[in-house]
């Protein structure tokens, strides 16, 4: 697997993209580029790789869709004023090649994708997805910059990874769907389950809306653990993920789906959260992931949960904890939905702060 991403560093050599660049130009300002930790000699304490980059910032469409290319910079601005960038690493990723998107999706999906830009498709996803400029190969670079924090994570490079553009939990193998094109989760557990011959990997998801596409493309793996909180999908796309959906044949019973109704907050959310506790700890996962959609949050345009960012990083704090005990630490953090710009850097930030302290 290549790695062309580096993290910067004191010792960077002058960098050409402009995210990155002015980032370490506000990095400078603040006095903090000391506080950036060198890769394989960082603490426990401050391993965790931030993926951001132009080409990453870029995954979103023209207005007025809610998924807009701003969300990066809006959960920059947050974490950075928050002091959080010197704690971390930041990462610039690479392009999956279709080899590596293969192991999820359909050849047939991805030369879709390949094809819509140029032959006038102009929307995947009956109109939800709309094609833009450059979508395969940005949507190809969310993916490979999961796998890069996946190996970062398995090699010990650093202890967790957080991907803010990233959790597209929506893609089945063979379409695109609810503004996800490619599925980076799905192909990050495709390489865990199969190249790493991982047996059992977990998978907690409280974006509001349920991880169909991470769901039914695991239905049947008894080897992915999956805890899916959302609004109930009665009332909300994707209208899946009902308490009695728990996988099929010899996976009965590795899913969880619990359904909160719509205005639920906190205090629902906190009341069901044991119950994924349990269900993780009776499978004793080896690896986590987590999809920390902000979408959950309170007067999100899209969704009718009304949590704050205290979930976010409750969630966190228990993931880290039991994949401490569990999987030597190893957790990997996805962005996930989240259309408004105050929630997403919050409910982000949350996350991040736990990340690089708990
Ligand atoms: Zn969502």
């Amino acid at each position: 697997m290549s790695k062309p991403d580096r993290m910067l560093s004191n010792t960077a050599k002058p960098c050409r993209d402009p995210t990155r660049r002015a980032l370490l130009r506000s990095l400078c300002a603040a006095g903090v580029m000391a506080g950036l930790t060198p890769r394989r000699t960082a603490s426990a304490a401050t391993s965790v790789a931030l993926y951001v980059s132009d080409t990453l910032a870029a995954y979103g469409f023209a207005p007025p869709h809610p998924f807009t290319t701003q969300r990066q910079a809006s959960f920059l601005a947050a974490v950075e004023a928050q002091g959080l960038l010197a704690a971390g690493t930041t990462v610039a990723g690479r392009a999956a090649s279709v080899e590596e998107l293969t192991r999820f999706h359909t050849r047939a999906h991805v030369e879709r994708v390949m094809a819509a830009e140029h032959d006038g498709t102009t929307a995947l996803d009956d109109g939800d997805t709309p094609v833009f400029r450059d979508m395969h190969r940005i949507a190809a670079t969310v993916v490979g910059s999961a796998l890069s924090g996946l190996q970062d994570v398995l090699d010990g490079a650093h202890h967790r990874s957080l991907q803010p553009i990233g959790g597209l939990h929506h893609a089945a193998r063979d379409h695109a769907a609810g503004f996800c094109i490619y599925n980076d989760v799905a192909v990050v557990i495709e390489t865990l389950r199969r190249e790493h011959g991982m047996a059992r990997v977990a998978y907690v998801d409280i974006d509001a809306h349920h991880g169909d596409g991470v769901f039914y493309g695991f239905e049947a793996d008894p080897g992915v653990i999956i805890a899916d909180v959302h609004q109930d999908g009665r009332t909300l796309f994707p209208g899946s993920g009902h308490r009695d959906e728990t996988g099929s044949g010899a996976a009965v019973g590795s899913k969880l789906n619990i359904e909160l109704p719509p205005r639920a907050g906190d205090r629902e959310f906190m009341a069901a959260w044991p119950e994924v506790e349990a269900h993780l700890e009776r499978h004793a996962p080896q690896f986590f992931i987590m999809q920390a959609g902000a979408d959950s949050l309170a007067g999100d345009p899209l969704a009718q949960l009304e949590y704050s960012a205290a979930v976010h990083r409750h969630v966190t704090t228990r993931l880290c904890a039991l994949a401490a005990r569990h999987a030597q630490g190893r957790l990997m953090v996805f962005g996930g939905g989240g259309y408004t710009p105050a929630n997403l850097a919050a409910a982000w930030s949350a996350v991040l702060a736990v990340l690089v302290s708990a």
